[in-house]
Order: structure tokens, then C-alpha cells, then sequence
């Protein structure tokens, strides 16, 4: 296992009962990557079991309570825990508004928080880059700035050890395909390249707060997982009014994105159930998307 997803919140607006306000951690290779963080995110990440000081980045898709509120008690229980820093992304007015939060209670802050605003992009921007991984945003079209975002890791060329097996490759063959480029077997000449492929990395997409828009099938297109909003089942008046998504969207979309697994979250309170969510998507027989639920969780 590489990593994993888990969903902390996936009510809209105000917690309920069973579900809490949005954020998703994403655990990939040691670093957690959180996405959003409603009230009682930490209280989330302890009962899910996950490691708090893991994270290293926190990115908020807006400025909405149910999508920030967690943030301040967050923030300061990895200060009590002694770290130094942590990286948040958001957009513009992001800094003044975290540090409106931190000293709305008495607390010595030690941690520095690094905030990055970023300018809603109009088109998929890469807006972070790492040695294994980097971010891409895009706007969003909430009724504040808001922007989706996508993890994905970095392809990798490695060796095709299917082929190198069944070619009996030796120590010796390895010594010549690194100094020529080739070796030579049974007659045979093998290039370097041949024994080569590359591995696409892992993409993991999350999208909420907004009406439709091409750029969610931009961003969205070709990912392993992606998370993203379902406020309403079919009420399109209503998800233009309040710039949220149905589910019957998603379904409009779902061939173009091409996404291998698909989480539902942030749903309307005004559902008792998701029992007419989920005979929608049975009609069509699409069988990779799931309803989300607080700790919903998949690995990869
Ligand atoms: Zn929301
Ligand atoms: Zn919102």
C-alpha cells in the first residue's frame, strides 16, 4: 500500500448527527495532505486513527465555515505537539482570515504557518512541485473564489521486470546495457530502452463547492480517485442558485473524466437517506462510485 484516502466530513454547511463538516486526508508515502478541514477535523483524523503530525500541507478549496472552521484548534494542537511548521494554500485573504482565527482564543503560537494565497487560475496551473509529487488548481465556480485541486505523483521510468525475466538478463548483460546502451543475447540485440516503461503516478482529485464547470473536467480527467461534491441528487435550480453540483452532473460527466473511483461528499442535510442517490447510479451500472460517509476509507 502506497497510501490512502479517508474522508473526515462529508456533510455540507452544518454537521449532523453521522456526519461532520468537509475535509479529506490524503496519506501518501509518510506525508499527510489535508483538503479542507471543518469544525472537528482533529477530533476526525484521531478517530480515524491517523498520525496529525503527518501533515505537512493543508489546502483549502475556500473560506466557507464548514470548510476552515476546524483550522485553529488543528493548528494548535500541532503546535503542542511541537511542530514548526506547516504549509496551508488558499485563496486570496486566506492569511489574514487563519490568523483572525488563531487569536480568537489565548495561545502562544510558536508553529509558523506558511500561507500561500493563490489567485483562483483560470486553467489547470501547476501551483506546487516537489521531488515526487506536485499540486495542480483550478477555479472553481462558487458563489466565493474557490478552487480545485489535484495531487499527482510523478511518473517514474522503471525497468519492465516481466521482460527481464523471461530474457534472462545477467549481472554481465546489466554492466554492458549500462556503458553501451545494449547487450547482446541469444543473438539478439536488446536496448536499453526496451527493458524501460514508464509508470504513471498516482493522481487523486478533490472538488467541491461549485456549480458546473469544464475545469472540474479538466482537473478531474484521468485520476485514480476523486473526491468530489454532491449537494443535491437532481435539483439543478437549486445547485445554480447556491453554485453547488448534482449528482446527476457527475453522471453527465463520468465518461469524459475517465476517474478509476469516485466518492461522493459535502450532501445536502435535507436527505434523510442516500437511498435515491444510490438507485440512480445503479440504473446506469456504474459500479466505481461510492456514497461517502465520515471514515470512508480507500487505500492505494
Ligand atoms: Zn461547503
Ligand atoms: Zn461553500
Amino acid at each position: 500500500m502506497k497510501g490512502k484516502v479517508v474522508l473526515l466530513g462529508t456533510s455540507s454547511g452544518i454537521p449532523t448527527k453521522d456526519r461532520n463538516t468537509t475535509s479529506v486526508y490524503l496519506q501518501f508515502s509518510g506525508d499527510g495532505f489535508l483538503f479542507d478541514c471543518g469544525e472537528g477535523t482533529q477530533r476526525q483524523i484521531f478517530k480515524a486513527d491517523l498520525n496529525i503530525n503527518r501533515i505537512n500541507y493543508i489546502f483549502l478549496t475556500h473560506l466557507h465555515g464548514d470548510h476552515v472552521l476546524g483550522l485553529p484548534g488543528l493548528i494548535q494542537t500541532l503546535d503542542f505537539h511541537g511542530k514548526k511548521r506547516i504549509k496551508v494554500f488558499g485563496t486570496p485573504t486566506t492569511k489574514e482570515r487563519i490568523e483572525c482565527l488563531l487569536r480568537g482564543s489565548i495561545y502562544a503560537q510558536e508553529i509558523e504557518v506558511d500561507v500561500e494565497e493563490i489567485k483562483p487560475p483560470e486553467s489547470v496551473e501547476r501551483i506546487y512541485e516537489d521531488e515526487n509529487f506536485y499540486i495542480n488548481a483550478v477555479s472553481m465556480n462558487h458563489v466565493v473564489d474557490c478552487v480545485g485541486y489535484s495531487f499527482v505523483e510523478k511518473d517514474r521510468t522503471v525497468y519492465r521486470k516481466e521482460l527481464i525475466k523471461k530474457l534472462n538478463l545477467t549481472a554481465s548483460d546489466f554492466i554492458s546495457l549500462e556503458k553501451r546502451g545494449y547487450t547482446k543475447k541469444n543473438g539478439r540485440v536488446i536496448k536499453r530502452e526496451e527493458l524501460k516503461e514508464i509508470k504513471r503516478g498516482f493522481k487523486f482529485t478533490f472538488v467541491t463547492d461549485t456549480y458546473r464547470t469544464d475545469n472540474i473536467i479538466k482537473l478531474a480527467k484521468n485520476s485514480d480517485i476523486l473526491v468530489i461534491e454532491s449537494t443535491y441528487l437532481n435539483e439543478e435550480e437549486k445547485a445554480r442558485e447556491y453554485k453547488h453540483l448534482t449528482l446527476e452532473y457527475i453522471l453527465e460527466i463520468y465518461q469524459e473524466i475517465n476517474c478509476k473511483k469516485i466518492i461522493l461528499t459535502h450532501f445536502s442535510r435535507k436527505y434523510a437517506n442516500l437511498k435515491s442517490f444510490e438507485r440512480e447510479i445503479k440504473k446506469r451500472g456504474y459500479y466505481n462510485i461510492y456514497l461517502g460517509y465520515d471514515f470512508f476509507t480507500v487505500e492505494f
